[in-house]
C-alpha cells in the first residue's frame, strides 16, 4: 500500500514567474500608498489577510478591465508547467493550487490547465463597490493564528496524513507555515532561503522540470510499511 501524493502548489512567484499582486500595485497604485503595506506584511506588523485587503482597497473598481487585461498580458507561466500538470495527472498525483492571490487573474491564467487541476483555493474579488474588495472563503481554522486570509495550513491539515504524502511547492512567506507541516517541500527564493535557515528539508527548483524531478524521488518515499 502507498500513500497518494497531494501537491499544494502556490501561484504567484511559483506558477507565474513574478508576483502578480505586486505587479498590479506597481502599475496602478502610487508606491507611497502600497509599499508601506507590503513592508508591514513582511515585517509581520500586519496580517496577510488585512494587508491584501488594504492593498486592493487602493484600486478603484472601475479599473477592473484594465487591471485584469494587464495581469493576463504580462503574467508568464514558469517553464515546464504544462509538463508538470500532465505528469501529475498521469501519475495520479492530486494537484491543488493554494494561493493568496485573487480569482480574477488566477482562474483565467489557469484555464488552459483546469481539467487536470483537482482544485484551486484562492481569494475572491468583489468589484461592485467603489474600490476592489477581497473576500476570503478559506479562513484559518482553530489551529492557525496567523490570520492568513486564504489559510494554506488549514487546507493542508484537512488532508488525512495517513492517506496522503503532502508536498508543498512555493516561493515566499505565505508558503512557510505549510512547509513546516508538509512531508516534502520544493522551494525557490525566500522560501528556499528560509527553509535552509530553519533546517527544513527542501529541494530547490527554478522551473517545473525540476519539480517533476523532485516528485520522482518522492514516489519511492510514499510506501506505507505493512
Ligand atoms: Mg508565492
Ligand atoms: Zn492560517
Amino acid at each position: 500500500m502507498s500513500k497518494q501524493i497531494v501537491i499544494f502548489c502556490d501561484f504567484d512567484g511559483t506558477i507565474t514567474e513574478k508576483d502578480n499582486i505586486i505587479d498590479i500595485m506597481r502599475t496602478f497604485v502610487p508606491e507611497e500608498q502600497w509599499k508601506p503595506i507590503v513592508d508591514d506584511i513582511f515585517a509581520k506588523k500586519t496580517s496577510l489577510r488585512a494587508g491584501v485587503y488594504a492593498l486592493f482597497q487602493l484600486v478603484p473598481s472601475v479599473q477592473r478591465k484594465e487591471v485584469t487585461d494587464f495581469v493576463l498580458n504580462q503574467a508568464r507561466v514558469r517553464e515546464g508547467f504544462v509538463d508538470f500538470v500532465n505528469y501529475c495527472y498521469e501519475q495520479n498525483i492530486q494537484l491543488l493550487i493554494t494561493s493568496n492571490g485573487i480569482d480574477f487573474f488566477i482562474e483565467p491564467i489557469l484555464a488552459p490547465y483546469a481539467e487536470k487541476i483537482n482544485k484551486i483555493y484562492c481569494n475572491q474579488s468583489d468589484f461592485s463597490g467603489k474600490n476592489v474588495e477581497i473576500i476570503y472563503p478559506h479562513p484559518c481554522d482553530k489551529h492557525c493564528n496567523v490570520d492568513c486570509g486564504m489559510c494554506k495550513t488549514t487546507i493542508i491539515r484537512s488532508y488525512d496524513s495517513n492517506r496522503y504524502f503532502k508536498v508543498v511547492i512555493g516561493d515566499s512567506i505565505t508558503d512557510l507555515e505549510g512547509a513546516k507541516i508538509a512531508d516534502a517541500v520544493i522551494a525557490r527564493d525566500y522560501l528556499a532561503n528560509t527553509c535552509k535557515e530553519l533546517g527544513i528539508d527542501y529541494q530547490a527548483f527554478s522551473n517545473f522540470h525540476d519539480c517533476i524531478q523532485a516528485l520522482t524521488t518522492f514516489i519511492t518515499q510514499t510506501e506505507v510499511p505493512q
